[in-house]
């Protein structure tokens, strides 16, 4: 189970409130993929 280093946040946290705890939790494998999925129509990208 993935979980933020900085906040502590979990994957599945995240899912559930639909927000991350802070800008690391973006470095999260699972949350990246998550995160790529949302934005896909967009074209956005996270550098
Ligand atoms: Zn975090």
């Amino acid at each position: 189970m993935d979980k933020c280093p900085k906040c502590g946040t979990t994957f599945e946290e995240i899912l559930e409130n639909g927000f991350v705890g802070c800008e690391k939790c973006y470095e999260m494998p699972s949350v990246k993929k998550a995160v790529d999925k949302m934005f896909n129509n967009k074209k956005h990208k996270i550098n």
